[in-house]
């Protein structure tokens, strides 16, 4: 038998995050696939999702992974080209791209293209400063992108920086800016992110672009998603500590009671956050108990004393339907999407075809 650590990918839940997101956008919708799908699998992901209007990936390599896996549907690359060689891979095979910033649309004029070849995503920086034309020089690069005639369609697209504060005036100043700066374009549009579909209805344009919300971890449990994601070990050892006893690396937990431990065969090299305090929750054969002592590279220790039917073998969810993800990433200090992003060790299975 090999190490219990795996990590289970449910894709009937991928498609039904998908409805649900689809539906309440309204319009069309891009899977957001980048990060080998949040760590969900990228090849699997878009093979699940068939029906899905297109993907979007970080960077070429990415869209040339999915390209090379027979993923034929529209695919957008979002941080857009970083060389020739890859403005060429795009029109060859069918990419859109985002561009974002002065040295991608000058390479645009100074190559030599197909003419009406390439799709591009023209990307307005509404306030979040870290990438994208601001508002004239978005109307400037509009104009010189036309003048190449090397451009078939120019969709007009921002993100935003706080669309999870639900209540954000930042958000609605995003939203009016890029109204005033599209205004007049011709075009289709592109706003919101997970977080815009589920909580900005006036951020609703033609297309959105879902990540998180999709693998059902947004920031909280709304609008019936469902996560996709489980991640789950055994209880490998169990051992009594004395009260006073220290457990672990730096003796950071310190037992208060003759203390029941359980030996989880799953670490931070595995994905699980070694910033998780004391307290955060782990769900053993599907009751929560609290993490104790500092979480090493392959193992991690939790208080059973609570829990006597425990024993060796036992089923433990460090993330999945009983302790969501958002949890852990909250006690640890983070967010959910890095979790996701790192759980890359333990081996994965794509249930649910
Ligand atoms: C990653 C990304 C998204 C998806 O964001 P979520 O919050 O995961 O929905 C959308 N747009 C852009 C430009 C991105 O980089």
């Amino acid at each position: 038998m090999s190490r219990p650590a795996r990590i289970t990918i449910d894709l009937d839940a991928l498609r039904h995050n998908h409805r649900v997101l689809r539906r309440l956008h309204g319009g069309r919708l891009l899977a957001v696939l980048k990060a080998d799908a949040y760590g969900h699998g990228a090849e699997a992901c878009a093979r699940a999702l068939a029906e899905a209007d297109g993907f979007a990936v970080a960077f070429g390599d990415e869209a040339m992974a999915l390209r090379a896996a027979g993923v034929r549907a529209p695919l957008l690359v979002l941080e857009g080209v970083f060389s020739v060689a890859e403005l060429h891979a795009a029109v060859r095979e069918s990419w859109s791209i985002v561009v974002h910033h002065e040295a991608q649309l000058t390479m645009i004029e100074g190559c030599a293209l197909p003419s009406g070849g390439l799709d591009v995503w023209l990307k307005l920086d509404s306030g979040m400063h870290r990438c994208g034309f601001g508002p004239d020089a978005f109307r400037a690069a509009h104009a010189r992108l036309m003048a190449t005639g090397k451009v078939s369609s120019i969709t007009l697209m921002s993100h935003f920086a706080r669309a999870d504060e639900s209540d954000s005036a930042f958000t609605a100043q995003q939203i009016s800016r890029f109204d005033s700066a599209a205004a007049g374009l011709p075009g289709p549009r592109s706003l919101a992110n997970s977080a815009g579909v589920l909580s900005w209805p006036a951020a609703r344009r033609d297309w959105a672009r879902c990540g998180i919300a999709l693998y059902g971890a947004g920031a909280e449990p709304q609008a019936g998603l469902r996560p996709v994601m489980r991640v789950c070990s055994e209880v490998i050892a169990i051992r009594e500590i004395a009260a006073g006893e220290p457990l672990g690396y730096g003796g950071r937990f310190v037992a208060a009671r003759p203390t029941r431990v359980g030996l989880v065969a799953f670490g931070y090299a595995d994905g699980y956050p070694r910033s998780a305090p004391d307290g955060t929750p782990v769900a053993v054969d599907g009751h929560r108990v609290p993490l104790a002592g500092r979480v090493s590279m392959d193992m991690l220790t939790v208080d059973l004393t609570a829990l006597p039917s425990a024993r060796e073998g036992s089923e433990v969810e460090l993330w999945g339907r009983d302790v969501p993800v958002g949890d852990v990433a909250a006690r640890a200090g983070t967010i959910a999407y890095e979790l996701l992003c790192n759980a890359k060790r333990a081996p994965k299975r794509h249930v649910g075809w």
